[in-house]
């Protein structure tokens, strides 16, 4: 069985719906197809929810009676028949008035604001699987809320889940085309919850792993994870293969393809990803799993909005236990540490959540001085196997990089990534002078390597 995965714009219009069809069907096999909601649709639910929070009741009003036009329409040209339509107008009217109903709710809390945002994936799921239905496909809906469990630290409990799905599963053995919602599930208090923005990566990664499944595919619409940052170096390319180790270094710094958590329960029972493109189907995509043949070298990402925290202390000189209470401190405050550098007498830390900033630094000058933290910071992070070709790769990095001034380097932690801190002002800069120098300029002066 394999697990198929569209995102918002992949189920955006009705005809992009159509071809969503098209894919499913064309290929033999039992499918369980995740989909998440409409694109905007999350968005608009968020918005709308915090309009109700606000009291506003006109003005939640008049999102949803926005966005349900746009349902209103989108259901006119999705279906072919009249039944299929009248069966698309029974969904919407039946959510929106859940809907309306939940915005009405004072005072208005989390968990009116999680249901609300849960509509997003109810709604499309079952606006696409009777749209199957009208065109005569073997197809079953499984509620996400029944069997995607996450416990009280919002983990998720791959064996509940595992469990659930697989009696699921044995209850509609002659259905090919099984549907769910991504995103959405439930805590341990059996209330509405969800995976984080972008889940739906990590729905279907979950699935794949819960049920063993022969390979997971998360289409969107771009051809694959790219080398570097399309939006900001001209010549990238898709990258072919990667391994588990490399996607998740990836996906966690910075490549906006893939949510930071897919990798986990994929990589832990071992189940192929293949990132794949529904513009281009036959495209190869990128394929994740144990091992790759590819380059060293695979891709450079960047994430932005990282504090740099520099923390001294003489007492570290020879001394044990100093760098557990720093990092005490942090745990304290549940944020986790990106990058970190050490030296006898001082040690550097990046966050990308600076929310507990004020709490964190105060606690840490209780033991140990601290340099004035720096913001607009980004980490740009070079990915591949290195172990190949250990000698070259720190010196062709940082003499790319020799006009730009760097804040702090880690290296050697794993096999699969360089990391260097820069102020985010360098960041253009730096992605490009590294595409062209591990990329281009060394392969096209061997001519071993065209880029695609
Ligand atoms: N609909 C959710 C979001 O927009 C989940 C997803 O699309 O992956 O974040
Ligand atoms: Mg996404």
């Amino acid at each position: 069985m394999q697990v198929w995965k569209f995102g918002g714009t992949s189920v955006g219009k009705p005809e992009r719906m159509h071809s969503i069809r098209t894919l499913i069907t064309s290929t033999e096999g039992r499918k369980i197809v995740v989909l998440s909601a409409l694109s905007g649709t999350t968005n608009a639910l968020i918005s709308m929810g915090e309009s109700a929070k606000a009291n506003n009741e006109a003005e939640a009003t008049q999102k949803l009676d926005e966005l349900k036009a746009h349902y209103d329409s989108f259901i006119q040209e999705l279906y072919q028949t009249n039944e299929g339509l009248a069966t698309g107008r029974k969904i919407v009217e039946n959510e929106f008035s859940f809907i309306r109903s939940l915005i009405g709710i004072r005072p208005f809390t989390l968990k009116q604001e999680k249901e609300l945002v849960a509509q997003g994936e109810l709604l499309s799921t079952q606006m696409f699987q009777a749209y199957l239905a009208e065109q005569g496909e073997n197809s079953v809906l499984f509620p996400a809320l029944e069997f995607m469990r996450i416990d009280a630290d919002g983990e998720p409990e791959l064996e509940v889940i595992e469990k659930k799905l697989t009696a699921m599963l044995d209850q509609h053995p002659d259905k090919q085309l099984i549907i769910t919602q991504g995103f959405i599930c439930r805590n341990p208090r059996r209330q509405v919850d969800n995976l984080k923005r972008g889940g739906s990566d990590y729905t279907a990664s979950l699935i794949g792993g819960a049920i063993r499944a022969e390979e997971i595919q998360i289409w969107t619409d771009i051809d694959g994870m790219h080398n570097n940052d399309p939006r900001i170096v001209k010549r990238t390319f898709p990258i072919r293969e990667l391994t588990f180790e490399e996607a998740a270094e990836l996906a966690y710094f910075g490549a906006k393809i893939l949510h930071p958590s897919t990798i986990t329960p994929a990589k832990m029972r071992e189940v192929p990803v293949r990132l794949k493109n529904t513009m281009q189907p036959e495209a190869p995509g990128t394929l994740i799993a144990n091992q790759s043949t590819d380059r060293e070298i695979k891709a450079i990402a960047a994430k932005d909005n990282i504090t740099a925290i520099y923390i001294h202390s003489t007492r570290m000189l020879n001394a044990y236990g100093f760098l557990r209470r720093v990092f005490e401190v942090f745990e304290k405050y549940k944020t986790p540490v990106d990058m970190i550098t050490t030296s006898e007498v001082s040690v550097s830390v990046t966050i990308d959540n600076p929310e507990n900033l004020a709490a964190i630094t105060a606690e840490l000058r209780e033991f140990a001085d601290l340099e004035e933290h720096d913001l607009e910071q980004s980490i740009i992070c070079i990915v591949g196997n290195f172990s190949a070709d250990k000698e070259g790769i720190a010196l062709k990095v940082l003499d790319a990089m020799k006009h730009i001034p760097i804040r702090m380097i880690s290296y050697g932690a794993s096999e699969h990534n360089l990391s260097l801190l820069i102020h985010s002002k360098y960041k253009a800069d730096a992605l490009n002078v590294l595409n062209e120098r591990l990329f281009y300029y060394e392969d096209a002066m061997k001519g071993i390597f065209t880029a695609p």
